[in-house]
């Protein structure tokens, strides 16, 4: 039976990646069948918003969605489609694995770490105001609600994947109270998972840490905006965003996407790289049930990783996007 799964090509270099993905992802002759459908600045003249209804009734209906890279205006104009779609459809959990590659180049050796990031509170609900004009106040809303749920989420994670610790992130020595909650609501989920070890860091100390000795963590739990800051540090201790894949997962479904931007300054040459939205389907597929298929994708790109003239410039390579894709096709075929 075929799954049907929503494809949003964003824009930028969405589009260009997009087309890369949906090749690589078929050629793994996993079942599916896609729904392409736009979101975004273009929306705008044609439907009055960059997000409207029938992208959010193809993901409520399919469950399972990928999208490109989507440009937000900076300080004007409209929301950022990407928080819009994170809270419209409740996808609570925001969840990067994020390793070192083969030539990837990278500082560090041996980096293989999941980072969890509460996707719906904190700072990021968006309470704020002026106080008169010469201040201005934002509203950190911590729940214990929330907190469990993400608190499961990743010891749950950390089972599955058979990983051994999860270290909970927050800055509770100063914030006692809303980051107090956060850590006393996910250390009371560790109880019920007595085979996973907890700790907890402060999260100025650890990013000290992580920059020292990333290879000591496993799987990180954090509040929406260290969450934000933490998961991009670590993307930059495995190479980058252009290798760094995303996921947004919640009860109704899943949105995966790379964690890169739209990289206007790019698009439409066939150099940006490809990857990261290609790892994203490779989470889609092992969400999806479909583990080898995943793995023949992997297969295809840790083979054409080795090979400079397979790969994008930003990797040191000579290859175009469509070209990168046709490699790593043709090698999970060898
Ligand atoms: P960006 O990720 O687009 O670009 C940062 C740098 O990385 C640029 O130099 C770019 O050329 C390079 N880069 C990014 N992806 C690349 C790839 N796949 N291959 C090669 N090089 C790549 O970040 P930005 O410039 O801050 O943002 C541009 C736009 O994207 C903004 O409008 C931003 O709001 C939006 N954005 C969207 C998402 C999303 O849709 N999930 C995420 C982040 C930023």
């Amino acid at each position: 039976m075929t799954v049907k799964v929503t494809l949003i090509p964003g824009d930028g270099i969405g589009p260009e990646v997009s087309a890369a993905t949906q090749k690589v992802i078929m050629a793994s002759q996993a079942p599916l069948e896609w729904e392409v459908v736009e979101a975004g600045e273009a929306c705008i003249a044609k439907y009055g918003t960059p997000l409207p209804e029938q992208v959010l009734e193809t993901i409520r209906r399919n469950k399972v969605a990928i999208k490109g890279p989507i440009t937000t205006p900076v300080g004007k104009g409209f929301r950022s489609v990407n928080v819009s779609l994170r809270q419209q459809l409740q996808l609570f959990a925001n969840v990067r694995h994020l390793r070192n590659l083969p030539n990837v180049p990278s500082k560090y050796q041996d980096v293989d770490i999941v980072v969890v990031r509460e996707n719906t509170e904190d700072l990021y609900a968006g309470i704020e105001h002026n106080v008169g004009n010469q201040a201005a106040e934002s509203i950190k809303v911590i729940t214990r609600e929330a907190s469990e749920r993400i608190g499961r989420y990743a010891f749950e994670l950390a089972r599955r994947e058979g990983r051994k610790r999860v270290t909970i992130v927050h800055k509770a020595n100063i914030m006692k109270l809303s980051d107090g909650l956060f850590l006393e609501s996910v250390r009371n989920v560790a109880r019920d998972f007595s085979d996973i070890e907890c700790e907890d860091r402060i999260v100025d100390a650890l990013c000290m840490n992580l920059v020292q000795t990333p290879e000591q963590f496993d799987v990180l739990v954090l509040p929406n905006l260290y969450g934000d800051i933490v998961s991009d540090l670590v993307a930059g201790l495995v190479g980058g965003l252009g290798v760094a894949p995303g996921a947004n997962i919640g009860e109704m479904g899943a949105v995966f996407e790379a964690v890169h931007g739209s990289a206007p300054q790019i698009a439409g040459q066939n150099i940006a790289n490809p990857l990261a939205m290609i790892l994203s389907g490779v989470e889609m597929l092992k969400y999806l049930g479909f583990a080898k298929e995943a793995q023949r994708v992997e297969k295809g790109v840790y083979h054409v990783l080795t090979h400079r003239e397979y790969i994008t410039p930003d990797l040191g390579g000579t290859s175009g996007t469509q070209e990168m894709a046709l490699a790593i096709i043709e090698s999970m075929e060898a």
